[in-house]
């Protein structure tokens, strides 16, 4: 075939021999399949041969090539988004790719989406795909570890003002060697490189609390120690004065007779045990003690035979009861107790342990031998809105004790201990 004329004709006569109407997408097929049958270079080929080249892999894909036209290739390119507003995409791809904790990964995030706003093509690179993908799992990751990180830290400085607070409310006073304990346990504490900068301001605040709490201690030692050179006899005199002044302390808040705490400094008692309790949500019960028929020890044995017992009474309360639970003298035989615990079969353990050692043993008083009864009422604190409520239930269930026949235990939750 020589010119376009020939090639024309061919493809009319073609047509018309394959039965088909000569509609210009016929024609133009025909045409087209002619030209380069022959190698004929007619301009509308090469151009349309051009375009076909363009068409990226999944739009060449999608080219039916029994039905190749200008038509079928205008159908194709009209799905195509605009190359700015892929450009303009790709310009903010950044900002949903990047690291919310993880900063350091942005850096490269970015390089990364602004070579493609660029090079909108390499978008359908295999590679481009591949990186993209590792560079958001690694994002997620690196989040990830930096959250855990952060959430430590907090951990660590949470659980740090717990123990200061609880030492606080313990020793009721800060010591100048608790607050230098304070200082290095604070400083020792590692914060992550995550939470360098907003952790490590908290933690800087914390050092400079304490410091301020050493400085006031100095100070105060330092008027005591000027005092002490100036006036040598005053502050001995002063010295002796607080040694008794301790010692009467001491002695208005252990019963005499009993060794256990007196009912005003129970009262001191139930303020700690009370904070603790709003803090550290920790569980007490309270344990109402009244020794039955008491009286009829007096006066059938004598005031010093009473006395006696309820000193015997104290002291088994006090072999079975932890060093963090309370026992007070309440009253003439009536004794209370807190009692601390995790679970509540502890505090009927407990009960069951007072009961028998009572009940199994002889309160002797020189050559007398007795069987000594008591009753009790207990309240869990966790049930009631205030501590006063609890105290007021173990006071009802140890009256109902006594109603129902004495030398019972009643629990709030509806147990009887005989
Ligand atoms: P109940 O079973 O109802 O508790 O009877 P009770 O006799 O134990 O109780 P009541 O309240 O009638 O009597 C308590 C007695 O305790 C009266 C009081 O003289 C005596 N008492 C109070 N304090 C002391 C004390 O320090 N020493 C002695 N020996 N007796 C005391
Ligand atoms: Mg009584
Ligand atoms: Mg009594």
């Amino acid at each position: 075939m020589k010119d376009i004329n020939q090639l024309v004709e061919t493809a009319l006569k073609n047509l018309k021999d394959k039965n088909l109407l000569a509609t210009p997408e016929n024609y133009e097929r025909e045409f087209y399949k002619l030209s380069r049958k022959h190698e004929l270079l007619v301009e509308e080929r090469v151009e349309f041969d051009d375009i076909k080249e363009s068409l990226c892999k999944s739009e060449r894909k999608k080219l039916n090539s029994k039905k190749e036209s200008y038509k079928e290739l205008s159908r194709i390119l009209k799905q195509r988004v605009d190359e700015d507003e892929i450009k303009y995409f790709l310009s903010n791809l950044s900002y949903f790719m990047s690291p919310s904790l993880y900063k350091e990964l942005k850096i490269e995030i970015d390089e990364i989406c602004k070579e493609l706003s660029l090079n909108p093509n390499d978008l359908f690179d295999s590679e481009t795909s591949r990186n993209l993908r590792r560079y958001n799992d690694l994002r997620i990751k690196k989040d990830k570890l930096v959250f855990n990180e952060k959430s430590n830290d907090v951990k660590k400085l949470i659980i740090f003002l717990g123990k200061l607070l609880k030492k606080i409310i313990k020793e009721n006073s800060l010591t100048m060697d608790r607050v230098l304990d304070l200082k290095d346990e604070i400083k020792t504490i590692e914060l992550s490189n995550s939470s360098s900068k907003h952790m490590a301001i908290l933690h800087e605040k914390l050092i400079k609390g304490i410091e301020s709490f050493e400085k006031v201690l100095k100070k105060s030692n330092k008027k005591i120690l000027t005092s002490k050179e100036d006036n040598n006899s005053l502050y001995m005199e002063i010295e002796k004065l607080k040694e008794n002044l301790d010692k009467a302390e001491e002695e208005k808040s252990i019963d005499f007779l009993t060794g256990v705490l007196t009912r005003r400094a129970y009262s001191i008692e139930v303020e700690r045990v009370e904070n603790e309790y709003s803090i550290f949500d920790t569980k007490y019960a309270i344990v109402f003690y009244d020794i039955d028929h008491f009286k009829k020890v007096n006066d059938c044995y004598g005031h010093d035979c009473g006395d006696k017992v309820l000193a015997t009474f104290a002291s088994i309360l006090n072999k079975l009861t932890r060093s963090e639970d309370v026992i007070s003298r309440y009253g003439g035989e009536e004794f209370i107790c807190i009692i601390h615990y995790k679970n509540i079969i502890e505090v009927k353990n407990y009960l069951k342990r007072v009961r028998n050692i009572v009940s199994n043993n002889k309160f002797v008083y020189k050559d007398i031998k007795l069987d000594i009864q008591f009753s009790a009422g207990v309240a869990f604190r966790n049930i009631y809105t205030s501590y006063e409520d609890t105290i007021k239930s173990a006071d009802k269930l140890l009256y109902k004790a006594k109603y129902d026949g004495r030398n019972m235990i009643i629990l709030d939750n509806g147990d009887i201990i005989k």
